[in-house]
């Protein structure tokens, strides 16, 4: 199972090593061209307006869009969640973006003050809680009907699911737990 993680800005390195953890194949993503030997991405934390704009510049923001329309695994993790969602509230807006997922979300929407937390959270499926790691993290402030909720954090949803796209406001990455790239993992595995 080869995963790419998206290689232009954010805890690249440490997405790999999950993936590892997970049992998957890791590579670094930063080719059109390589969209085509993987069975799923991740999209990693950063700046959204950063990553998107690079996107851009590095051509991969349409034939990205075109491979995960056609079925291609995603998964976007924070700013990488920004990116995803269909639209993005307030004055914020990263211009360039997929768009792909259902959802509404508004970023920075947990406060300059509390920049960073971290809660232990349920998530669908799991044994035992999750500890999440939230940084400058978005909100999500609606789903659409086809897409499951799989985890909330006082109440609102911070794991997504629709079809073959899986996006968190977390940073699983950080917290040493595979968990949740071994859901990813499994999803790109059907
Ligand atoms: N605040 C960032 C943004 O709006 C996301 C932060 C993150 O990815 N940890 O793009």
């Amino acid at each position: 199972m080869k995963i790419g993680v998206l290689g232009l800005q954010g805890d690249v390195r440490e997405h790999l090593r999950s993936c590892e953890v997970a049992g998957a194949a890791p590579m670094v993503v930063k080719r059109p061209e390589q969209i085509s030997s993987i069975d799923g991405l991740i999209i990693p934390g950063g700046e959204s307006t950063t990553i998107g704009k690079l996107l851009h510049r590095f051509e991969l923001l349409e034939p990205l869009g075109q491979a995960v329309a056609a079925g291609l695994p995603l998964y976007g993790t924070c700013a990488g969640m920004i990116l995803m969602a269909a639209t993005v509230t307030g004055d914020e807006d990263a211009r360039s973006r997929l768009g792909l997922m259902d959802i509404v979300v508004t970023r920075n929407a947990y406060g300059r003050q509390i920049d960073s937390f971290e809660a232990d959270i349920d998530v669908e499926g799991f044994d035992r809680s999750l500890r999440a790691v939230f940084i400058r993290a978005p909100a999500v402030e609606s789903v659409g009907t086809g897409v499951e909720v799989l985890a909330r954090c006082d109440g609102r949803p911070v794991l997504v699911r629709q079809e073959h796209m899986l996006a968190s406001s977390f940073h699983p990455e950080m917290s040493g737990d595979p968990r949740v790239h071994e859901l990813f993992v499994d999803m790109a595995s059907h």
